[in-house]
């Protein structure tokens, strides 16, 4: 089974409300969708996603995709891709071109060669995973934040993450009372911060947020990233959890774990990375969650890790690009039984997103 063909897309998803938290807000998806063929006719799809600026025109990806990737692709096997352990050093770290595409389609090839959904071929067993809705709501007024909550609570979510870290603390209650309201106190309450704060800071806000009574199950993202001392300091806190490692690399992640800075790793992006850091905190004794994955085949992933608590669903446009999106239901997310991350394009909305700038 070998590759001999390709195709790139360039979308542009007007998004049908700001989202965002307490430093950015992005009104746009870009994205850049990347199938590749093999000579017995399978097809792997996989997507890639820029926000804040738009990606380079169609012409400049396809001839940046031609110099960098193709010559590397063409005639190779996608078991051999998926599982080759690369060793960037130098001006080769981070020099890829549309790495989580090309990662993301072969391993969409390699489960429809074995004709396995993905989550089966990682050694999961059970398809279906804890979801919590997440509502990117810094820019959303009280009314739209409601809202955005009683849509998924009837949806059937029982955990929240909201945005905070507003400079004025007022506001972050506010907000928080507002999801008491909409789901009770029974909720699984998330907040994110967007690493807003300094450790004091944090620390601080920590506390008056379980002094004013919300009982928060993880916070996520306090400080800056980097910050491995500050984070220790924040992980001792006995109340409530330190969700962090988003913005960090396998070696950040690991940094971050032996100075004991984190209660839930957050791992998403690069499947291969994202197992060998779960797997690297598990050694810590240390859970995971997932971030958002570009229509939600991070399923995949988490239903086969053994020790995913969670993955984050914020409901956004790329899901209308899937024939059948992942499904969410009753607080679960559910990985497709179809081959491979089993997400099929729709042509029409394909079509439709399709700018090629
Ligand atoms: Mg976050």
């Amino acid at each position: 089974m070998k590759i001999t063909a390709y195709a790139l897309h360039r979308l542009h998803l007007k998004l049908p409300r700001p989202i965002g938290d307490s430093q950015v807000r992005f009104v746009d998806h870009w994205m850049t969708v990347l199938e590749l063929t093999t000579g017995d006719g399978l097809t792997g799809v996989g997507f890639e996603l820029q926000q804040g600026k738009p990606t380079p025109a169609l012409a400049q990806l396809q001839s940046q995709f031609e110099y960098n990737v193709w010559p590397g692709l063409q005639g190779a096997t996608p078991f051999g891709e998926t599982l080759r352990i690369a060793r960037p050093r130098g001006g080769n770290v981070g020099s890829a071109t549309l790495p989580l595409a090309v990662e993301t389609a072969l391993w969409d090839l390699v489960g429809k060669a074995v004709g396995l959904p993905l989550y089966r071929l990682f050694g999961g067993t059970d398809p279906q995973v804890r979801a919590y809705a997440s509502t990117l709501d810094f820019h959303l007024s009280d009314g739209e934040f409601r809202a955005r909550l009683d849509a998924f609570k009837a949806m059937g979510f029982r955990a929240v993450k909201v945005k905070v870290g507003h400079a004025d603390i007022r506001w972050d209650l506010r907000r928080l009372a507002i999801v008491y309201e909409v789901f009770g106190r029974g909720v699984d309450l998330m907040v994110d911060a967007n690493e807003a704060w300094s450790p004091k800071e944090a620390l601080y806000r920590a506390h008056r947020y379980r002094d004013e009574g919300f009982d928060l199950y993880w916070i996520e993202d306090p400080i800056s990233r980097e910050d491995y001392q500050g984070y220790a300091r924040l992980a001792d806190i006995p109340f409530t959890r330190i969700n962090t490692g988003e913005y960090l690399g396998f070696s950040g992640k690991r940094r971050l774990l032996e100075a004991g800075g984190v209660d839930v790793l957050n791992i998403h992006d690069q499947i291969g990375v994202a197992r060998a850091a779960a797997q690297l905190a598990g050694d810590f004794g240390i859970p995971v969650a997932l971030g958002n994955t570009l229509l939600e085949i991070g399923v995949h992933l988490a239903a086969s890790l053994p020790e995913c608590l969670c993955m984050e669903y914020s409901d956004l446009e790329w899901n209308r690009l899937a024939k059948e999106p992942v499904r969410f239901e009753g607080g679960y997310a559910f990985a497709p039984e179809r081959p491979g991350h089993g997400i099929e394009l729709d042509r029409d909305a394909l079509n439709r997103y399709s700018d090629p700038g």
